[in-house]
């Protein structure tokens, strides 16, 4: 059945990024709860039509580890409208402030890496697509603590139709060294945004931002001076470092862990799914869901927070 917009009703608006703007919506005659993203592009109809069929293949993207896509439609000539899968804890971003203090436990960031790079491998491997965007606001997780992919890169056009599609759109702090510098990237990009993603995730503020810092930087000398640093420093690491919140070091297979991620030279940086055949002491027992239980528990916490918060902002 194809997906209607006078079959959604809007629930409540959920975040907007560089992209579009997300809301949580019900599709009234499948009564299922969903995600819908309105992209702003600015783009012929020839075009549109071809983002659509784009679109397509994620259809066939099935897999624990991904967003299930509903489907796609043009709206109003200028935007266009994907339905996916909702899910109520919303993105690991808003998830992080929700903890107290605000770091991930341990056994969390076992089972996301686990997580992530299953689904890096999925995509890769039975699609031959790359992520390209790894970040914290583009992994989701539900109540039960399943963690999943959404926002990958699968319609060239529709990147190229953003109707802020200037330099910097897509530019962010956790792009490879490689990427910044216009060599050939791969699945292995994003095993660096990863990395990057589990220090910031660990120890409970974003990377490469100055102490005190604490939105991504602005304007085009802030993004390129970043860009540089990434490019030109020794890659971030937890190696050595005291948590602000425990006053203890973080642990040592997680650094370790980090360390094979943020490996600069790409060619010396290992695949998702080779991460996966040789696993790291860290992701030891995480095929089998040693940690699922304890993920749970956490994750029913986390929900009820994000639920009472929702409630108070009403
Ligand atoms: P950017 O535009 O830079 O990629 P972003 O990922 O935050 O930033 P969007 O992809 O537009 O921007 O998403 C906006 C917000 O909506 C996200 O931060 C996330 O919290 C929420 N969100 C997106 N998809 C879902 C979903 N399927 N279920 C629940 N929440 C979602
Ligand atoms: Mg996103």
């Amino acid at each position: 059945s194809k997906l209607d917009e006078k079959d959604l009703v809007m629930l409540k608006k959920l975040g907007s990024g560089n992209s579009g703007t997300v809301s949580k919506v019900l599709h009234v005659p499948s009564q299922k709860t969903m995600a819908k993203k309105v992209i702003l592009i600015d783009s012929k109809s020839v075009i549109q039509t071809q983002i659509i069929r784009e679109l397509r293949i994620l259809h066939e993207c099935r897999s624990p580890y991904i967003i299930e896509f509903f489907g796609a439609y043009i709206n109003n000539y200028n935007t266009i409208v994907l339905c996916m899968e909702y899910c109520n804890c919303g993105s690991l971003d808003k998830i992080l402030p929700l903890c107290d203090p605000p770091q991930f436990p341990l056994y969390a960031l076992k089972k996301l890496s686990y997580s992530i790079l299953s689904g890096l491998t999925y995509l890769h491997a039975k699609h031959k697509i790359i992520h390209r965007d790894i970040k914290p606001s583009n992994v989701l997780m539900n109540h039960v603590g399943d963690f999943k992919l959404c926002d990958f890169g699968v319609s060239r056009e529709l990147t190229n139709s953003l109707a802020m599609a200037d330099t910097f759109v897509g530019t962010s702090m956790y792009m490879s060294p490689e990427r910044i510098q216009g060599l050939n990237y791969g699945v292995k990009s994003d095993v660096w945004s990863m990395g990057l993603m589990l220090i910031e995730l660990a120890k409970g503020s974003p990377v490469w931002l100055e102490e005190g810092e604490e939105e991504s930087p602005q304007g085009p000398e802030g993004i390129l001076d970043l860009l540089q640093r990434i490019v030109n420093e020794p890659p971030p690491t937890l190696t050595n470092k005291i948590s602000p919140y425990t006053k203890k070091p973080y642990d040592r297979q997680l650094c370790s862990f980090i360390e094979a991620c943020l490996v600069k030279d790409d060619s010396l940086r290992k695949s998702p799914a080779e991460l996966l055949e040789e696993p790291h002491g860290f992701l030891a027992g995480t095929n089998m869901g040693v940690y699922d239980k304890d993920v749970k528990i956490w994750a029913k916490k986390i929900r009820k927070i994000h639920k009472a918060k929702g409630e108070n902002s009403h």
